[in-house]
């Protein structure tokens, strides 16, 4: 990695505007975590190619963040850069077969459109937070439906800084992830199938799934939702109530009383002590049913700090 120096000198050069130790804690619903040496929200895609470009030939590491829904970042921080695209321009249009979005849209205003337009099918992400280009990384999914259900291409910025259109054929998706042949690209917008509907339907299957998911959760600390994937043969909320663990904590990191597969911040918790609550409930499901779970939540950063 180069010094600071040369960063600050080809950002500089190029007029990007950078924000240096950006306190990523605000970017996370679970509101704990520490600084990006770098942020960089680019107000265009070719501001984010040059940068690209120079992250890429300088083996500069760089993350990508939606609206970190899903996110644990270490106190310590995150080396390099984080890239948000909040600021990129927006698009989002229906056509006949497919509803073509941005992927900076937020979910919410993704279903909003979906409403008003009559796009139908995609009614069971509704009170999913996060952005589509969050969901789409995720393969986000609720009551037995996944984005990937619907997804027909995505368009990409690879880590060089070149546009690429990837087919869903090229993508493999599996339970609440994607696994591409490159880490690191960024989706810059999607194009999803979808069933021809009218706005009064799918606002009233939006309602009806939202109405079912608030039955399912009712508390509303910050969280990042599910901490653990479940099994084939298990639910990981189960698991950890059968553990006895509703309720337990590490200073204000709590494992929700409502849904053991939830970790809540009841106030002023680090990211050490919801890692710790982490490791806590991988020890007790290992012990008492010989399972080894899995985090669905993204660990960013250095956590070998955490005793
Ligand atoms: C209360 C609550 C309820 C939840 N319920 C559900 C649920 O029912 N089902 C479910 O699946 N999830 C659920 N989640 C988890 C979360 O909402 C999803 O994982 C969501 O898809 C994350 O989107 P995001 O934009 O916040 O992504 P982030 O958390 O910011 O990032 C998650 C991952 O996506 C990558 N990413 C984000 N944007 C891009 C992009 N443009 N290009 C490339 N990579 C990108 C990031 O690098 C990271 O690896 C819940 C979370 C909360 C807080």
């Amino acid at each position: 990695m180069p010094n600071k120096e040369n960063i600050e000198s080809f950002l500089k050069a190029e007029s990007l505007e950078v924000e240096q130790n950006y306190d990523l804690s605000y970017h996370t619903t679970i509101k704990t975590g520490g600084n990006a040496d770098y942020y960089f929200s680019p107000k265009d895609l070719p501001s984010l190619k040059k940068l690209f470009q120079f992250l890429c030939s300088n083996k500069i590491p760089y993350k990508i963040i939606g609206n970190g829904s899903n996110l644990l970042i270490s106190d310590r921080g995150v080396r390099g850069f984080v890239i948000s695209p909040e600021n990129l321009p927006r698009k989002i249009n229906v056509g006949s077969n497919y509803i073509h979005v941005s992927t900076n849209f937020s979910n919410d205003k993704f279903l909003n459109f979906c409403k008003k337009n009559g796009v139908g099918g995609l009614e069971f992400l509704s009170g999913i937070p996060g952005t589509v280009g969050g969901l789409i990384a995720m393969n986000a999914g609720a009551f037995g439906s996944t984005i990937a259900d619907f997804l027909f291409d995505v368009n990409v910025l690879d880590a060089q800084g070149k546009m690429q259109n990837l087919q869903k054929s090229q993508l493999k998706f599996d339970y609440r992830n994607i696994e591409l042949n490159m880490s690191d690209y960024f989706f810059t917008s999607a194009r999803l199938t979808y069933d021809k509907s009218d706005s009064e339907k799918t606002t009233k299957r939006c309602d009806q799934f939202l109405k079912r998911r608030t039955t399912l959760h009712l508390n509303n600390y910050p969280t990042f939702g599910s901490v653990f994937k479940n099994g084939s043969d298990y639910y990981a909320g189960r698991i950890l109530d059968q553990c006895g663990l509703k309720g337990a904590s590490v200073g204000a990191a709590t494992i929700a009383e409502d849904h053991a597969n939830f970790i809540i911040n009841k106030g002023d918790a680090t990211s050490a002590d919801v890692y710790k609550l982490i490791k806590l409930a991988q020890k007790k499901a290992k012990e008492k049913f010989d399972i080894h779970l899995q985090p669905e939540v993204k660990l960013w950063g250095d956590f070998s700090y955490v005793k």
